[in-house]
């Protein structure tokens, strides 16, 4: 397939770590950079290799996943006239009709689900037994939903009855179906890699035939929460993988910065960032096997 040059391309949207052009032909090149987020802040120093990483293990997945659902990636191949150094780490990739709900499962209780089962017993409607604790095992993975938010807000949890109400009974079903199965299979292999793959966030696309793909990011630890195997231990927060430095590092007294103060963060500190850019290669070498080029 001939992918369009970069010379017509226009910018259609800047996220907090990729940005996506237009090339005129019905695809999008989608960059992942190497910003990395932390407390609801991009920071300002960037993790060398991360957008090369997120980007391959992205691709690693798709392939693995292809049996289950097509997926949006047309070629790797850098198009004519984009810069060079966007090389592995810009996809040229079909342009879908988003879906406008954040398909999220889970299999453990983290995050904003361990304040929804405090409060109500259940997470996006879906109850749960009780005796939970944060970092626990759920009996079987659930679909936990969430809204679509602009830039700048937060995504704010549905009911499996609003994602209905939001795209219909027969899609909703499908989405339910498709994430907790790519879920499944995506716990299941980083488990046996040393990686509890504690929930993952999805995004699905439709053709203009309607057809279901498989869009955005997939499994990355920027979409999911990777634990390591050897210290999961439920009963508070997990560490986190691959941002366990850095938020560690700006909690400390040491980054004289003060989470609530709502000034953005100091810059990281070399070691830091080496460290993290160390677990975010080996997020990707244990997960594929194979050595980051
Ligand atoms: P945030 O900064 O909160 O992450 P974001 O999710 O909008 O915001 P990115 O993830 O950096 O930012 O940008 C990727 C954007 O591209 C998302 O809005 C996603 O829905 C969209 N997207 C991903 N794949 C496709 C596709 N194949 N077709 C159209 N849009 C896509
Ligand atoms: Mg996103």
């Amino acid at each position: 397939m001939t992918v369009a040059t970069f010379a017509a391309a226009t910018h259609l949207h800047a996220g907090k770590v990729r940005d996506l052009y237009a090339l005129g032909d019905g695809t999008l090149l989608m960059v992942a950079s190497d910003r990395i987020s932390a407390y609801d802040f991009v920071l300002e120093t960037p993790i060398p290799d991360k957008g090369r990483v997120l980007t391959e293990l992205s691709l690693w997945w798709f392939e693995r996943l292809a049996d289950l659902l097509p997926h949006h990636v047309v070629s790797t191949e850098l198009p004519a006239g984009a810069p060079m150094e966007w090389a592995g780490r810009a996809v040229v990739v079909e342009r879908l009709d988003m879906i406008g709900v954040e398909c999220v499962a889970r299999g453990y209780l983290a995050g904003s689900g361990v304040e929804q089962y405090a409060t109500t017993g259940a997470v996006c409607g879906v109850g749960l037994p009780p005796g939970l604790v944060e970092g626990s095992a759920l009996p079987r993975p659930i679909f936990t939903p969430t809204t679509k938010a602009a830039v700048g807000s937060h995504d704010a949890p549905m009911t499996y009855a609003d994602v209905e109400h939001e795209v219909g009974a027969d899609l909703a079903a499908q989405l339910r179906v498709i994430t907790v199965e790519v879920y499944r299979r995506g716990h299941e292999i980083a488990r046996d890699r040393g990686i509890v793959l504690a929930d993952t966030k999805i995004e699905l696309g439709r053709r203009t035939d309607n057809t279901l793909v498989l869009a955005d990011e997939l499994l990355t630890p920027d979409s999911s929460r990777f634990w390591p195997a050897d210290g999961w231990s439920p009963g508070s927060p997990q560490p986190s993988f691959d941002k366990q430095f850095v938020r560690d590092w700006l909690t400390s007294t040491e980054s004289g910065w003060d989470r609530y103060s709502g000034e953005p963060p100091p810059p990281l500190p070399a070691e830091i960032v080496a460290a993290t850019r160390g677990r975010y290669v080996e997020a990707y070498e244990r997960v594929t096997g194979r050595r980051l080029a």
